[in-house]
């Protein structure tokens, strides 16, 4: 791993910063101290600190020299609604939130990528370091292009990066074109009619219903969405009646769709409105479906895939970098990012053992070891992209 090697050098501190962060975790748009540190860290560092795009997200700017090339680098910042299950000495201090997606590690990451960049000062142009709040399905990334991230930062290009459980530390995976799946959020509203429960026939039984809704949604991915494209339906919620005694007289059932193309998302959506509504019709119930589309897929741009593929061949050298990883059917909200600007969004593998576990695990913890791979690849595409003109 030819990591650049004063960013090996701070390899501890970025460590004491990813551990401080997993200890203190924050959920979307309630990142006030993440934010706080990230904001003092930039600011000590020398960057130029703006506040409050997507209510906590961060900006930290820098500029060397005239040039008007800009490039933008993204972390998330926000954590999990879990409660984690470790108990090394950097564990969650905040019951039931917890870092399980890594994003303490990719801040910490681009963190060190900004303090090596503001030492060393070796290129040319403007760098925003885009601290992005809410990334797990509150639309944080939305919520700081609303506030005008692309028209007070201008970028040329965007990059950003996920730490992935099962790829190898020390590997890069990167893909041209669509590379994680769109992802929208359901609920389904059943309203029945209350009763005893000893008394069912006087009823209609909402969570009878709601069992057959669960059931039948699942032949859309396998009866109507052709068998060569690729999509998800999962029914994650359940929520139906206080008392043993009680038929409850209304269910409700939420979930999730991934698709890689948003005419199959239209397909499932309008496939999933005639099942609940006839479903529940049969059962002499009523079904209203909530469908909300939450991330488009994320897509990277041909040439700065290319672009970011060459920075991580300088890095661990070309057998250690994935040019056609499978595409992930997790969604990323990156992606509105990239509807923006071109740009690319890559995996680091968080390991195979340790930390390799999956993401959204109450066990998972980001691999401390890969902090300097995330830092270097940030640093050396901002050296070669806005690299110096030598006179
Ligand atoms: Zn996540
Ligand atoms: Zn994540």
């Amino acid at each position: 791993m030819a990591v650049i090697e004063r960013i090996a050098e701070i390899h501890e501190e970025m460590t004491a910063w990813r551990r401080d962060i997993h200890s203190h975790p924050e959920l979307g748009f309630e990142e006030a101290r993440t934010a706080d540190l990230v904001a003092a860290k930039l600011a000590e560092f020398g960057c130029e600190v703006h506040r409050g795009l997507g209510k906590t997200g961060v900006v930290g700017s820098l500029r060397i020299g005239n040039s008007t090339q800009a490039v933008g680098l993204r972390a998330d910042m926000d954590a999990l609604p879990i409660q984690e299950e470790n108990t090394f000495p950097h564990h969650s201090t905040h019951p039931g939130k917890m870092h399980a997606c890594g994003h303490d590690g990719h801040t910490a990451m681009l963190l060190g990528a900004a303090k090596y960049l503001a030492e060393t000062r070796n290129f040319e142009g403007q760098v925003h370091f885009i601290f992005q709040p809410a990334e797990e399905g509150l639309g944080g990334a939305d919520a700081m292009i609303a506030d005008g991230l692309f028209e007070k930062f201008p970028c040329d290009a965007i990059f950003g990066m996920h730490n992935r459980p099962g790829l190898e530390a020390g590997k890069f995976a990167v893909r041209s074109g669509a590379m994680m799946a769109g992802g929208a959020f359901f609920d389904i509203d059943i309203t029945g009619y209350g009763t005893h429960a000893a008394r069912p026939e006087t009823g209609v039984d909402s969570v009878v219903v709601a069992s057959h809704i669960v059931t039948a949604l699942q032949a859309i991915v396998s009866r109507n969405v052709c068998p060569l494209d690729t999509a998800v339906v999962s029914t994650t919620q359940i929520k139906a009646g206080d008392a043993y005694n009680v038929i409850p007289q209304t269910a409700r059932l939420s979930g999730t769709v991934r698709t890689f193309s948003t005419e199959i998302m239209q397909l499932i959506e309008k496939r999933m409105i005639q099942i609940a509504k006839g479903v529940a019709e049969g059962f002499g119930a009523k079904a209203e479906v909530d469908f909300r589309m939450l991330f488009a897929p994320t897509v990277n741009n041909e040439k700065e895939a290319d672009y970011a593929a060459e920075i991580c061949n300088a890095i661990v050298g070309e057998n250690q970098v994935e040019r056609n990883p499978p595409l992930i059917m997790a969604s990323e909200d990156f992606s509105a990012m990239l509807n923006k600007v071109p740009g690319c969004y890559l995996n680091l593998g968080n390991g195979l053992e340790e930390g390799g576990c999956e993401v959204h695990n109450p066990a998972y913890d980001f691999n401390d070891k890969v902090l300097p791979l995330g830092a270097s690849f940030f640093a050396k595409l901002i050296e070669t992209r806005l690299a110096k003109e030598t006179l």
